[in-house]
């Protein structure tokens, strides 16, 4: 079972799409396990975007992720990094292949809706800067018989 950090960015609230994108995951069985509305700060988007930083783009996109508030979740499946992942699509919506999310509803390389974590090391440090232990909250999912075999 793995983890990854997922952020509804400011497009995503401001363009009141929340619930349909969470409905994607709620539909494949990923489960949501810590989630919160927040505004990121100038800091913490240096921190989650630390690899990108000295980019020339770098100051749009910590205008853009700093300029509405966003969701933060950590949710949880079977290989649901690689999964959440592909349920994005490439990185630029305008390339993003139709059925992914940014095929189907962005048109831009910056304003693509939904970060997630690409690596397990990377989850676990995105989660850490969202996140404290408390926050995550471990539950039985009923349904998860009716969603895979036990032995999956
Ligand atoms: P991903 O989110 O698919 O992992 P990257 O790690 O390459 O993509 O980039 C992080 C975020 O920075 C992207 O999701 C996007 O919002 C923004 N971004 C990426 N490339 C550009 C660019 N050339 N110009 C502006 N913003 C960009
Ligand atoms: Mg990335």
């Amino acid at each position: 079972m793995e983890r990854s950090l997922v952020l509804l960015k400011p497009d995503c609230v401001q363009r009141r799409l929340i619930g349909t994108i969470i409905s994607r995951f709620e539909a494949k069985a990923i489960d949501i396990v810590a989630m919160k509305l927040i505004q990121i700060s100038p800091d913490l988007a240096k921190q989650h975007y630390a690899e990108h930083c000295e980019k020339p783009w770098y100051p749009g996109l910590e205008a853009f992720i700093t300029g509405a508030p966003v969701v933060a979740m950590v949710v949880q499946g079977l290989d649901v990094i690689r999964v959440v992942r592909e349920m994005l699509g490439a990185t630029n919506g305008l390339e993003a292949a139709p059925g992914t999310i940014r095929g189907d509803f962005s048109s831009s390389r910056q304003m693509n809706l939904v970060h997630a974590s690409d690596g397990v090391e990377a989850s676990k440090r995105e989660i850490d800067l969202y996140f404290s232990d408390s926050e995550l909250c471990a539950y039985d999912v009923a349904l998860t018989p009716w969603f895979r075999a036990e032995d999956e």
